[in-house]
């Protein structure tokens, strides 16, 4: 049976040449990075040349990247940190949207329940935050504003150099969460009034557990970690070495050529998300043209998700559904729900990442067995006409 993989957004596979920049920091290059002698030098040099390559994919400078474990780290040591930094004064409020990813949104619901002022934005149909809503919610108490660059589910992007313009005219940090946009949307640090970004590198072909968060200089943040000097302070710890290099390696090769890499890439999507919508019922999911080039969510009205999900799966093809199945019961997608979509339609969704590797004769492979399955589950249902 031929495997078609159609969920680069929960992650994509490590680049071959990725790995053959890991290998020798995972055999003969054992150094510590701290250590003085020449194996810690070896180390040292891999970590600094992994750190310019991110800072240069990303248009910034070099001290401005800490090497974490992950989105997930990357946005809790933002988000904790520049909270901890204000802790003593009497700022205390931070704005973020109703549908970030769960390693923001669960984070400042923290906070909210430990004495700072929380605002949850809403966000119209197509899960677009509007910044001038944003700014009416910027008070003299507000300390930051963290919206991401591209939604994880629906793929819609944000106006974040107009959040961030606005954040910067009250002096007001602001983050963004650019887990799903490094490789996809150009960045350019130096230009771009944006304070903190986090990324991670195994949503661009690069190894699981390691990503960096981008700090503008002079930005007021406190670690959460205690031990050793290790970056910067922020994050003590040896350093995760193969995973570093192999995420300075990854992001260089995102960000070369990305132009004709997402062109492709959004001609791919938009003949799946054409082809879908070929089909009685469905409704595209997210933003029609300010969405990631290899996003595709749509609600296939009276089917769930998840089966439609399970019957692709015995089919080879690997996608995701709008919803999670938590203690048995399917709980629709608050970022569907938060675009305004009924509980009944939030649960019919599907989601399908498209990859560098995906090819058109995939796409319509795909389009066919929906399109059998869809038919199939509906003949079943009490719902459908
Ligand atoms: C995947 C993802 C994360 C989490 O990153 P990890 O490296 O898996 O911890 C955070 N935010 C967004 C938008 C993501 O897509």
């Amino acid at each position: 049976m031929q495997k078609i993989y159609m969920d680069h957004g929960a992650t994509t596979p490590l680049d071959g040449e990725v790995l053959a920049a890991m290998l020798p920091y995972l055999q003969g290059k054992y150094g510590n990075p701290s250590s003085l002698h020449f194996h810690g030098r070896e180390a040292r040099a891999g970590l600094e040349t992994a750190r310019e390559k991110t800072a240069r994919a990303l248009g910034a400078y070099p001290e401005e990247i800490i090497f974490t474990s992950g989105g997930t780290e990357a946005n809790n040591m933002v988000i904790q940190g520049v909270a901890r930094y204000f802790s003593a004064g009497e700022r205390r409020h931070i704005i973020t949207s109703a549908i970030e990813h769960h390693a923001v949104l669960d984070t400042v619901a923290y906070l909210g329940r430990t004495g700072f002022d929380v605002t949850f934005l809403p966000v119209d149909r197509y899960g677009l935050v509007d910044p001038e809503e944003l700014a009416a919610k910027i008070t003299a108490k507000t300390i930051l504003v963290t919206v991401m660059t591209a939604n994880n589910e629906i793929g819609t992007i944000q106006p974040i150099d107009e959040i961030g313009r606005i954040c910067r005219q009250k002096g007001v940090y602001f983050h963004t969460d650019a887990v799903q946009a490094v490789g996809n949307i150009p960045f350019n640090l130096k230009e771009q009034p944006i304070d903190m970004l986090s990324l991670s590198a195994h949503k661009f072909y690069g190894p699981k557990g390691v990503g960096a968060l981008y700090i503008r200089q002079k930005t007021g943040i406190k670690q959460l970690i205690f031990g050793g000097a290790q970056e910067n302070k922020l994050r003590p710890g040896t350093e995760n070495l193969p995973g570093i290099v192999g995420l300075g390696r990854a992001i260089e090769m995102a960000t070369t050529g990305m132009e004709a890499k997402t062109g492709a890439l959004r001609e791919l999507r938009d003949r799946l998300i054409a082809g879908l919508l070929q089909i009685e019922d469905v409704r595209l999911n997210g933003h029609p043209q300010k969405r990631l080039p290899g996003n595709v969510n749509v609600s296939v009205l009276y089917v769930e998700g998840e089966s439609l999900l399970l019957h692709l799966d015995l089919k080879g093809i690997a996608v995701s559904s709008g919803s999670a199945c938590t203690a048995g019961s399917l709980e629709p997608s608050y970022v569907l729900l938060a675009t305004g979509l009924d509980r009944q339609t939030a649960q019919g969704s599907l989601r399908l990442t498209l990859g560098r590797d995906n090819t058109p004769a995939e796409v319509d492979y795909t389009l066919q067995a929906v399109q059998e399955i869809v038919t199939k589950l509906r003949e079943m249902s009490p719902l459908f006409k």
